[in-house]
């Protein structure tokens, strides 16, 4: 897919308040510092595209960029903030679980995990609860590049054997870099081709 436009056009912590256009909708979503903002410039090819999770205010929020004027991107909250408190915590969940589930427009969620790290359990629980509640998901792994190719080969296969335990069957899973361009093609012709089925 070429990204001809991207273009910011709405922020809010109410999937009621999201546009009512019907376009269909990419959601992304992972921990805070996942490498989320980068993976969205990435594949926007648009720098300053999304905010780092670092900028004030940003963090509770969900941010639509409509692409090619035909599909959004959705920049959702990071989640598993340990600082929030439990009333952010409960709020933040609050905003996510109302998007995933009740949002009509949701079409994929991306699922953002950084590939150096152990399987994490905010993770594998969040996934369980998609699996449970039947939302579409695929897997991204991010920071590839931090890697040797063993390495990041032997955390995605300890991480798939992690998620064989409760799953039949695995989701999609992409790998990328957003330093490197790894995994543009493949996320953006995976993109496309659910757009045009
Ligand atoms: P967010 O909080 O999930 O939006 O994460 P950011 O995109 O702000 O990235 C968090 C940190 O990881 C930043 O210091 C990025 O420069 C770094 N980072 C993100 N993606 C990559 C990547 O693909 N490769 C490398 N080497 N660093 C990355």
């Amino acid at each position: 897919m070429i990204i001809k436009s991207a273009e910011f056009v709405i922020s809010n912590s109410d999937y009621r308040k999201c546009p009512q256009d019907g376009k269909p909708e990419y959601a992304f979503i992972g921990r805070s510092n996942v490498g989320k903002s980068s993976l969205i410039n990435m594949l926007t090819n648009r720098k300053g595209l999304a905010m780092t999770s670092s900028t004030p205010g940003k963090t509770m929020l969900i941010n639509h960029f409509l692409i090619n004027d035909e599909w959004y991107l959705v920049d959702l909250p990071g989640y598993g903030y340990a600082r929030r408190g439990k009333e952010g915590r409960d709020k933040l969940r609050k905003i996510i679980e109302d998007y995933v589930l009740e949002r009509e427009a949701m079409t994929n969620l991306f699922v953002l995990i950084d590939s150096r790290h152990e399987p994490q359990k905010i993770d594998l629980e969040f996934m369980e609860w998609l699996g449970e509640n039947g939302v579409p998901f695929a897997i991204v792994f991010t920071k590839a590049d931090k890697l040797g190719s063993g390495r990041l080969q032997l955390n995605i296969d300890a991480y798939k054997e992690k998620l064989l335990e409760t799953w039949e069957e695995l989701p999609p899973v992409f790998v990328t870099s957003s330093e490197k361009g790894q995994g543009r093609e493949e996320l953006l012709s995976y993109i496309e081709q659910i757009n045009s089925a």
